[in-house]
């Protein structure tokens, strides 16, 4: 495979050779994944998204104002990517946008860019593709990556780590809906949207924005937070009102973060976090995938498992026969 030149395809917003390139960071094949680093190494430096987070419940709306939200964009010139993190996925082969007739006009807009989870069996191999998956879109030319994810948490912290904005899209009711989002997801969140405020919900879906205000007010300040963030905002991605209001906020939150330097630290900070998740990840395939490595591991687990060793001396064991000193590190 000729990685210089699907690199350059790429960068020149070729979308066949996008979808060739994420197809190769999905692929768990052995010469795939070293042709796919290969690419990434080629494409380092080049493009530069806002990337969003966008996490909900099933049911609330997420496709629905995906559609809307990034029509708008695709509106005011904007190329927007719109990827998937899907822990059902990861489990089952099921995945969300997976059926493109979710969002019908936007996989038909040619400023648009769908594309849905890849299945894994881990969700944390879900999320390594996935952010790579977001640098090429970048490369390509996408200057707005939606992250899409729908979990209890695991998820979203994953996503969490490839983003640069976090939003939260909730449903409108009463107090019990706010005790039922995990309070780790709200922490997360730099712009709660209520949706569906539109017809017989627009007052319910006014006095959730108002609980979660509040809410929101009660948490610790962060310091990558300007006056006013977190926010939540209600909208309709139905009948599209509020988007445009929150496209702003996006906006606005964005460059104050560039403009005060969080950005760039989250960035380098997310860098250095998937860079460690690769090693540590790299080192337990090898282990898995070296016949000796592989014998001595499972003798040592079945002693751990007998209560024969203890679980230090055993790790020790395995990191002393990598060569690796410390085995008391994480
Ligand atoms: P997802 O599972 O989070 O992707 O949710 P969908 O986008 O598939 O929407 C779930 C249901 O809610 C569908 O029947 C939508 O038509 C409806 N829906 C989505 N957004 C709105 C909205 O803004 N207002 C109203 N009234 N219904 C909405």
């Amino acid at each position: 495979m000729d990685i210089d030149a699907l690199a350059d395809r790429i960068a020149r917003g070729d979308r066949r050779a996008l979808a060739r390139g994420i197809t190769l960071v999905e692929s768990g094949r052995a010469d795939h994944r070293t042709a796919a680093v290969a690419l990434l190494d080629r494409l380092a430096g080049r493009g530069e998204a806002m990337r969003i987070g966008l996490s909900g419940t099933p049911g609330v709306g997420k496709s629905t104002f995906i559609e809307s939200f990034g029509t708008l964009l695709t509106g005011q010139g904007h190329r927007v990517a719109v990827l998937a993190v899907d822990p059902s996925s990861a489990r089952s082969g099921g995945s969300i946008l997976g059926d493109k007739t979710r969002m019908e006009r936007l996989s038909r807009d040619p400023n648009a860019f769908i594309r849905p989870s890849p299945s894994q069996t881990e969700l944390g191999g879900v999320a390594r593709r996935t952010r790579e998956a977001v640098r090429l879109c970048e490369v390509a030319g996408f200057d707005v990556v939606l992250i899409e994810t729908v979990g209890v948490g695991q998820s979203e912290t994953l996503v969490s780590w490839m983003t640069d904005l976090f939003v939260l899209l909730l449903a409108p009711g009463g107090g019990d809906e706010l005790q039922g989002v995990k309070r780790g997801i709200m922490e997360m969140a730099d712009l709660i949207l209520v949706n569906k405020a539109d017809g017989d919900l627009k007052s319910a879906a006014t006095r959730t924005r108002a609980d979660y205000a509040g809410a929101l007010q009660l948490l610790r300040k962060r310091p990558q937070d300007p006056q006013g963030f977190p926010k939540a905002l209600a909208v309709s991605a139905q009948a599209d009102t509020g988007l445009t209001e929150a496209w702003t906020e996006m906006q606005s939150l964005h460059a104050w973060r560039v403009e005060h330097g969080h950005w760039e630290t989250t960035r380098r900070a997310q860098n250095v976090h998937w860079f460690e998740e690769d090693v540590q990840q790299g080192i337990l395939a090898r282990l898995r995938t070296d016949p000796a490595m592989a014998a001595a591991l499972g003798d040592l687990r079945e002693a751990v498992e007998a209560g024969e060793r203890p679980p230090s001396a055993a790790a020790a064991e395995v990191l002393d026969r990598l060569a690796l000193p410390g085995a008391g590190g994480a």
